[in-house]
């Protein structure tokens, strides 16, 4: 099922949260881009936070042209002192996941 943003384009879902040790609220953001060609951590990223929602730009994929680079992740409540990146809360949510080889069950 699919969701539409506010923007038109394919909405990713809500972001995800977690707390750490001293109680701040970090947001978690997907370590891959969404063309799923590159790490975050070692291409960088442009994170624009909305009114509801934060986009994660890729900026190997902008520098490539390709496009829709960014990750479109519904936010909600107080905004996120520090975001850390991480896979694992999306990796369901992944879209290159369902082409990636699976022969290995
Ligand atoms: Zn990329």
């Amino acid at each position: 099922m699919s969701v539409e943003g506010p923007g038109g384009d394919q909405y990713d879902g809500l972001a995800y949260y977690r707390v750490d040790a001293n109680g701040e609220r970090l947001i978690v953001l997907p370590a891959t881009c969404r063309a799923g060609r590159h790490s975050l951590a070692a291409s960088g990223y442009r994170a624009v936070v909305g009114s509801a929602e934060i986009a994660v730009e890729c900026q190997a994929c902008r520098a490539e042209g390709a496009s829709p680079a960014a990750w479109r992740l519904g936010t909600s409540g107080s905004v996120a002192a520090r975001a850390e990146l991480d896979d694992q809360p999306y990796l369901g949510r992944r879209r290159w996941s369902e082409a990636a080889p699976t022969g290995r069950k």
